[in-house]
């Protein structure tokens, strides 16, 4: 109604810089040429900043989801014992992927809206009377955003038994956070395109350590399209076993670019201060946040309306009237949260239309004013953290 732009505030897909899309508009090029091997050698190597890795980072053409898959296909035989953590839907896909292929999968759950607390995961496993493989987590739980300590837990199972391969979802934040796999203690970090690395959907990404790496080649359950050696074979040549979505390929390298040139820990510290200010801009608005302040994630804010109906009209005027998509709740929190996604190609300034937005919406469906409290609530925030 007032706007013509849209604006996409939904935790992916995410809004696409216009480098990147000029980029992936280059003419097509042959995967089995010289120009697209040096465009994949490229790509590999950029992502290795963003992972914390020093080991190219597979790329496959696929969603997210694969790269979950991949990660258990590529790390466990089919008689090993290994914990998964559920804190929320994508939790619950890990353990899904596990029921389809596995039998000892032994599920640590953890109170949705909460982070996992790492001595309670180690106790949790202390009970288990057979040695475990791997244990696998969330490290944004988008459903519910919550940003979980993984590099705590990293540190707390490298001690326990350094046999135990931790293996970190990473699809939602893997782009706005501060991670190092070594430092960590991670094995194994995946993540999507169409998060915070700004890119469409359609790509996941595989980092591993080396001991992983030895680990892809020795196990006996089998995979063919996500069989990781081969993948890493390949990349040794600056290629793919199979035909790779060409364009995204050369978005990543535009991706990297950017990071360079603004610089990655600023592109971190830009994602705390909107997840700052958007946290203390909903409070104002009398919204109640699902997470607490310890464990929110930078990527991803989920709010709790006063009732169903509100949480309805909030997310429907949105769009309807102000052009602004956001996202609801997933499972057990379907109808009772909203979230707004905050990665990627976006800006502090980029969160003042939804703020305005909520604050006309609040004031009409509430009969209470609301005009200016979350935008200088915001402002305010932004000008301190700057
Ligand atoms: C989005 C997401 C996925 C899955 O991604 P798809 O690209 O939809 O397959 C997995 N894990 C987390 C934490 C996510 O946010």
């Amino acid at each position: 109604m007032y706007t013509h732009h849209s604006l996409l505030l939904t935790p992916g897909p995410t809004p696409i810089p216009l480098q990147i899309q000029t980029a992936m508009n280059l003419p097509m090029v042959g995967h089995r040429s010289a120009e697209f091997e040096r465009i994949a050698a490229k790509a590999f190597s950029t992502l290795k900043t963003v992972f914390g890795t020093s080991n190219d980072v597979i790329i496959l053409t696929s969603s997210g989801t694969s790269a979950l898959e991949a990660s258990m296909r590529n790390l466990l035989n089919f008689d090993d014992h290994f914990v998964v953590i559920v804190s929320g839907a994508f939790g619950n896909r890990y353990k899904q992927i596990a029921e389809t292929y596995y039998k000892n999968i032994h599920v640590f759950n953890v109170e949705w809206g909460q982070s996992f607390n790492t001595a309670d995961v180690l106790q949790f496993i202390q009970s288990i009377n057979h040695p475990i493989t791997a244990v696998f987590t969330q490290y944004c739980e988008t459903s519910t955003a919550v940003l979980h300590p993984v590099a705590e837990l990293g540190r707390a199972l490298k001690t326990f038994d350094d046999n135990i391969f931790f293996v970190v979802d990473g699809v939602s934040c893997i782009g706005a956070v501060d991670v190092d796999m070594s430092r960590d203690n991670i094995d194994v970090l995946v993540s999507g395109s169409q998060k915070a690395l700004m890119l469409p959907p359609g790509l996941a990404f595989v980092a591993y350590n080396d001991r992983a790496y030895t680990r892809f080649n020795e196990i006996n359950s089998p995979s063919f399209y996500l069989n990781l050696s081969k993948h890493r074979m390949s990349l040794e040549k600056h290629t793919t076993p199979f035909t790779p979505n060409v364009p995204a390929f050369r978005g990543i390298v535009a991706y990297g670019d950017m990071i360079d040139e603004e610089g990655f820990q600023n592109v971190i510290h830009r994602h705390y201060i909107i997840r700052d200010a958007v946290r203390h801009a909903l409070r104002s608005l009398e919204l109640e946040l699902l997470v607490s302040d310890a464990s929110a994630s930078p990527t991803v804010t989920a709010f709790v309306p006063r009732n169903t109906d509100e949480v309805q009209h909030i997310k429907n005027t949105l769009s309807k009237v102000f052009n602004i998509t956001i996202a609801g709740g997933q499972g057990q929190l379907k109808g009772h949260i909203l979230r707004v996604g905050h990665m990627g190609f976006i800006s502090p300034f980029d969160l003042l239309p939804f703020i305005a937005s909520l604050e006309i919406i609040l004031t009409n469906y509430r009969n209470q004013s609301y005009i200016g409290k979350g935008t200088t609530t915001f402002m305010e925030v932004i000008h301190n953290e700057l």
